[in-house]
């Protein structure tokens, strides 16, 4: 699943290698964290569509890394799977009720890691590497580069696009400025955080060209939402 980036957050380095280059080879994109501090940096920065989340870390542990993501609105529905030694039974539990969407016991396959990762990602985020996504009225087609909203055909220029796309295939997820900009323009290009602004704009105006509402939420001080509707 290309341009799907999984976070794993894992102290024990062998382990973390392991994972990095079995899901590396399945072609996500994976970034790194040795503990729960370094966990929330990088999910603020990278924005990951994924969160493999040791239960035992150093600094803050897993579990703590879990409420606080879910605390936040901009991580509220960030897919998380939580990793438990074998001793921690009841712990696992916890996890669950702090709002792990699944949890692997150590030892564990990377088959079965992926198998979990693909489960997690299918349920959460059906739109993922379709080909069509729906949201509400809204629907893109990735192939032929069509928008619809209702029966209308939407034009929109190609960063508009690729704005659209990033957005509904998060939807109700929010991303501020920053992170928008790293995934439709890319974290090596230059270019100033208003910019987004100014597309954010023209998409709108090119969704709402038939009056049909609205459908991108600014939240304040935080960035922009597609909104799941309905
Ligand atoms: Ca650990």
């Amino acid at each position: 699943m290309a341009g799907t980036k999984i976070l794993i957050v894992e102290d024990e380095e062998a382990l973390a290698t392991l994972l990095e280059y079995n899901l590396g080879k399945e072609n996500f994109d994976v970034a790194l964290a040795g503990d729960g501090e370094e966990a929330m940096l990088k999910i603020e920065e990278e924005a990951p569509d994924l969160v493999i989340l040791d239960w035992m870390l150093p600094k803050v542990s897993g579990i703590e890394v879990c409420r606080r993501l879910r605390a936040k609105p901009e991580t509220r529905n960030l897919p998380i799977i939580m990793l438990t030694a074998r001793s921690e039974e009841t712990d696992r539990i916890r996890g669950l009720e702090t709002g792990a969407d699944d949890y692997l016991t150590k030892p564990f396959s990377t088959n079965e890691l992926i198998a979990r990762v693909r489960a997690v990602l299918r349920r959460i985020r059906p739109g993922l590497a379709e080909d069509k996504v729906t949201v509400g009225d809204l629907l893109v087609d990735r192939v032929s580069h069509k928008v619809m909203r209702g029966e209308k055909e939407i034009h929109l220029g190609p960063t508009e696009f690729r704005l659209l796309d990033h957005l509904i295939q998060h939807p109700g997820r929010v991303f501020s400025r920053e992170q928008l900009l790293n995934a439709v323009w890319g974290s090596d290009v230059f270019v100033e955080v208003r910019t987004v602004d100014v597309h954010i704009g023209r998409l709108r105006k090119a969704l709402n060209k038939h009056k049909q509402g609205d459908p991108i939420r600014t939240v304040r001080s935080a960035g922009y939402a597609l909104e799941t509707g309905r």
